[in-house]
């Protein structure tokens, strides 16, 4: 059934074959057979068996589990608002298979819409992050990027946040694939967590980004073995008779990415995925121009393109370009190169080993993230270096200074990264010191300053030099700017657009360069998240153009409440956990602790009031005595029928103390009644 796909089968064995592949529901497997032929299904990239026994050790991606412990024993367990799905019954990537919505989450109802294309955007639309397209003919769903997003400031503990899979779930045998458009972790964050709750179908993308995903499941224990092919340019993937999809090299700053191209009985839909147009691009292939201008022939029904740097005037500059910047600055200095930059980008990476080559100096590489992306890069071949380069860190100190560059993360000022550890004098290696320079080679994600500005206030307090992208321009951003974006549209030339992967004023910013080069404001989609875009057959004319499918932006929106990563928890964060975390942090808590008769509900002793973040309490002893005796006078005050009754007690006391302090203080702390019966 495949069509003029290369083999995939040639160069890989019945061994390779993962020992625990499919157990689904017999209709999805019946789903995934019209894919792939059978004689291909041993060919499933399977490295990640060996891998994920091996790694059995290694916790997940590094969260804290010692705090979800905390956490989880103290969390109440809220019966309240379910639009958290998977809350009450996902087991964190085992192979549970939901078959209808969450409780309190509207069912979509199935429908055969016949003749119909619907688009929607599960997470992408409305901030930078968890990206998720669904594309759905007929009965026929694909999946395009399953991403994560950090959480805002105003969500304590939370690690991520991914899309929302619930239109999804009672779906399963209507998903037929999942695309993956290049290897970040707002594209893949995702696929641990939502693969095992669509029934795990087949999923197509690049080396790099297949090198990727599989390191990151090996983290996953309970998560199922995916069954990825690689894909490149020249790969063809038949869904049906109805759907295949194409692929199309885009550079970007990791490589390997590919624009999504979907072919409809409707006309093609182009889902880019992150792009820019690089000529020059370091350690990848420059984007198919051709192609690009090719499909302007093809009868292009919906472009969906990039909106993150549609803000930003003129174009991307190359990313051999800054290497250049950057060899200038190597001539230089003197002492050691100390860098920080995204673990993810890997071209940059490349341009600093050979940079290394060029002035001899060996290379230091810090953090986890950084150590596992240059390893998965460099066994298949997109980093190219002589492994004798990288000095370990035993080996670090017995170099002279100007042999050394170290690589790490943590340029945007994160806590735990691999700067900040070392300007804390927490690493384990290395110490700053007069006569190193800091290179901070990423541009600062809105939201950062603050914390990049205290990180470079404490690499000079240490007599450290810093070089920062304003300063020198070192650093190519990996997103298309406005020039870019506009060469696509024209080149492509779709009936209708769509703009994605970034905030709201990011795709009107967008859509005003789609009106500028002559797309009708009628035929382009500024979506919120989970709004669905409908295409059908009829006759469409505006002014002189006549368009044969109809399109609109429908008023139906499938669900996309956030689904937050909370440690090893998934889905399990409610929006009232989330609220009592931010009472605490902004108001801080009180516990009160009475001690009563199991019979008679008798007071015992005096209450005992703990405060934290709320007060000090030596400075309030008059409002501590207040609080106290009010506590008393609500214990005095018990229900005859069932004087010993805590619920009863603990609910008084939340609310009148509650009530108490707030006239007092105007302030809200958390209050927590403990009743110990006696
Ligand atoms: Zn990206």
């Amino acid at each position: 059934m495949i069509n003029k796909y290369r083999s995939y089968s040639s160069d890989r064995s019945k061994n390779d074959r993962p020992l625990n592949l499919p157990r689904e529901k017999a209709s999805n497997v019946s789903g995934e057979g019209s894919l792939i032929s059978s004689s291909n299904t041993r060919s499933y990239r399977s490295g990640n068996n060996n891998s994920r026994t091996n790694n059995s050790g290694v916790n997940n991606s590094g969260t804290n589990s010692s705090r979800l412990n905390n956490s989880r024993t103290a969390r109440p367990r809220v019966g309240g608002p379910s639009s958290y799905k998977g809350k009450n019954n996902f087991d964190r990537g085992s192979r549970l298979v939901k078959s209808s919505p969450a409780k309190g989450v509207v069912e979509i109802k199935n429908q055969d819409n016949t003749g119909k294309l619907r688009v929607m955007v599960l997470g992408g639309l409305e901030e930078v992050g968890r990206n998720m397209t669904v594309i759905e003919y007929e009965k026929e769903i694909i999946i395009i990027d399953m991403g994560l997003q950090f959480p805002e400031e105003d969500m304590p503990g939370i690690d991520y946040i991914i899309p929302n899979s619930t239109y999804l779930e009672d779906k399963i045998d209507r998903i037929k694939a999942v695309f993956i458009t290049h290897g970040h972790y707002d594209h893949i964050g995702g696929i641990p967590h939502i693969m095992g709750k669509i029934g795990n179908p087949p999923m197509f993308m690049g080396k790099m980004t297949a090198g990727l995903v599989q390191k990151r499941m090996t983290e996953y224990k309970k998560a199922p073995v995916l069954k990825i092919k690689e894909i490149t340019e020249n790969d063809r993937v038949k869904i049906s008779d109805k759907l295949q999809v194409e692929f199309l090299r885009v550079n970007h700053s990791i490589p390997d990415c590919f624009a999504i191209i979907i072919n409809t009985p409707l006309g093609k839909v182009i889902h880019t995925g992150d792009f820019k147009i690089d000529f020059s691009p370091v350690n990848d292939k420059p984007a198919d121009l051709n192609r690009i201008a090719q499909l302007g022939a093809e009868n292009i029904l919906l472009l969906m393109s990039d909106s993150t740097d549609a803000t930003h005037p003129g174009y991307q500059v190359s990313e051999s370009a800054i290497g250049d910047e950057m060899g200038k600055l190597f001539e230089k200095i003197t002492g050691r190169i100390i860098i920080g930059t995204f673990a993810s980008q890997l071209s940059r990476v490349q341009k600093i080993f050979d940079l290394a080559k060029k002035y001899g100096r060996r290379v230091s590489l810090q953090g986890r993230s950084m150590n596992d992306n240059v390893e998965v890069a460099h066994k298949i071949g997109y980093l190219k270096f002589d492994p004798k380069i990288i000095v370990e860190d035993k080996d670090l100190n017995r170099l002279r200074d100007d042999k050394i560059i170290v690589i790490g993360t943590g340029a945007q000022g994160e806590s735990n990264a691999f700067l900040s550890r070392v300007v804390n004098n927490e690493h384990r290696t290395v110490r700053l010191k007069p006569g190193d320079t800091v290179i901070f080679s990423s541009s600062v994600i809105p939201g950062n300053e603050r914390s990049i500005q205290n990180l470079m206030d404490m690499v000079v307090r240490q007599g450290a030099k810093i070089i920062h992208y304003k300063m020198m321009d070192i650093h190519a951003g990996g997103h298309a700017k406005a020039e870019d974006l506009k060469l696509m549209m024209r080149l492509v030339k779709p009936q209708y657009f769509m703009p994605i992967e970034a905030n709201h004023y990011m795709l009107q910013a967008h859509a005003e360069l789609a009106e500028q080069i002559g797309i009708p404001r009628e035929n382009i989609f500024v979506a919120d998240n989970g709004q669905v875009v409908e295409f059908k057959k009829g006759v469409k004319i505006i002014i002189d153009k006549k368009f044969d499918v109809l399109g609109q932006l429908t008023k139906e929106k499938v669900p996309t409440d956030y689904v937050m990563v909370d440690g090893l928890g998934v889905g399990d964060v409610s929006s009232i956990v989330l609220r009592d975390r931010r009472v605490m942090a902004e108001d801080g808590m009180i516990v009160a602790i009475v001690t009563i008769d199991s019979k008679t509900g008798e007071l015992i002793g005096s209450p005992d009031l703990i405060s934290r973040g709320f007060i000090y309490m030596k400075e309030n002893r008059d409002l501590i005595e207040k609080t106290r005796t009010k506590v008393k006078m609500i214990v005095k005050d018990k229900n005859p029928n069932t004087p010993a009754d805590d619920d009863y007690i603990k609910n008084k006391i939340r609310n009148e103390v509650g009530q108490f302090l707030f006239t007092s203080t105007k302030r809200r702390p958390m209050v927590l009644p403990v009743v110990i019966k006696v």
